[in-house]
């Protein structure tokens, strides 16, 4: 089969031919219609520091992706071949503490497909039946491709109640700008979102009713007070990875304000901590999506009325997966699709 592999410790992809993989009894295969890129493959692409180290060579990349159930193992009795299917990335052990409490998202051995398993970007996938979400007939494949990101936004979203509340979103990456609409579809009153990137913000603004922040140019202050907030934002959802983010999200929070972390800082940063303290404020770190409560909610918002489509601002025939991974290095796109039919 085809699959876009990490051949070499190396900067790149190669498209190469491999074995189908073989399933075991506790699986199934799946043949792959659309995968997403993301983020963490880009880092994979450009081999950093993170990549050397994580990532074992040759490897199939690829984690975000849609397709159909071809095969079953034969201790599977609850999936059928034709099923339509995404699927959880993170492969759980099922012993620890956090698994046997249900916590499958808090395991302490997960491991990622596509980043240390053989990952989705190829023409059949093995996945384990128990990290199998069948599809609906109404979200399409380009959805299901970017359901993965889509439950980052969703589970960090979600952290707190947002109902009437002000909430800031630093970052509008992808999964940015997929919160700001989590956020608003769930029944907060202001939807900030703050970016350096005026292609990004302009994206969020078509995609969802936020309200742009470059904070390049403008000062969030003069934001919030046009708003009309009396103290500043109820909740933050901080995307962008990026201390001075961080550090404008503690400024403008209430006190007593509440942060969910997803975005990930390049190694150690400097926080200001008696302002946290002093401020009463809460901070949740967020890892991944719950298995499977996340995905439960997710699919159960896009078949009411939830659209994130607009997100999706390039797509691409797989053989031409070097265009989709240069528009993701540009800075200028949504999430980019490959079709693999
Ligand atoms: P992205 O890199 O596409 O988006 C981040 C955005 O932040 C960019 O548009 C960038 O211009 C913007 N930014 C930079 N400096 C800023 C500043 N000072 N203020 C506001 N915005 C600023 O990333 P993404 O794919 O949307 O993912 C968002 C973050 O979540 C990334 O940090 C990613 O690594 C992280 N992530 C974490 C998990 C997890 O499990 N915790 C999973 C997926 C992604
Ligand atoms: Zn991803």
């Amino acid at each position: 089969m085809k699959a876009l592999v990490k051949a070499k410790p190396e900067e790149g992809l190669l498209m190469e031919r491999v074995p189908v993989p073989e399933i075991g009894p506790d699986d199934v295969l799946i043949k792959i219609k659309a995968t997403g890129i993301c983020g963490t493959d880009i880092h994979i692409w450009n081999w950093d520091d993170w990549a050397q180290k994580t990532v074992p060579v040759p490897l199939v990349t690829g984690h975000e992706f849609a397709g159909e159930i071809v095969e079953v193992g034969r201790n599977v009795d609850d999936l059928k071949i034709g099923q339509r299917c995404s699927g959880e990335g993170h492969l759980i052990g099922k012993h620890s503490r956090q698994s046997r409490a249900g916590k499958f998202h808090l395991d302490p051995q997960t491991r990622g497909i596509g980043v240390n398993e053989q990952g989705a970007f190829a023409q059949f996938l093995r996945l384990p039946a128990f990290n199998v979400v069948p599809l609906p007939d109404e979200i399409p494949d380009e959805i299901g491709a970017i359901l993965d990101p889509l439950g980052n936004a969703v589970h960090t979203a979600l952290s707190f109640d947002l109902v009437g509340e002000d909430v800031l979103i630093t970052g509008a990456g992808p999964i940015g700008i997929m919160a700001a609409a989590v956020a608003r579809h769930v029944g907060a009153r202001h939807v900030v979102i703050t970016d350096v990137n005026p292609d990004r913000l302009a994206l969020a603004e078509k995609v969802t009713d936020v309200v742009p922040v470059n904070v390049a140019t403008e000062n969030l202050r003069d934001v919030t007070a046009r708003l009309k907030m009396r103290e500043g934002f109820d909740v933050g959802l901080e995307m962008s990875g990026n201390q001075v983010a961080l550090d404008q999200m503690v400024e403008t929070l209430v006190m007593g304000g509440r942060i969910a972390l997803l975005g990930i800082p390049p190694g150690k940063s400097p926080v200001d901590w008696s302002r946290i303290v002093f401020k009463a404020i809460t901070i949740k770190g967020v890892y991944g999506r719950e298995i499977f409560e996340t995905w439960y909610k997710m699919i159960a918002m896009l078949e009411n009325g939830l659209d994130v489509s607009k997100v999706i601002t390039h797509r691409f025939a797989v053989d031409r997966f070097q265009e989709g991974f240069a528009a993701m290095k540009s800075g200028k796109s949504g999430k980019v699709v490959l079709d693999w039919v």
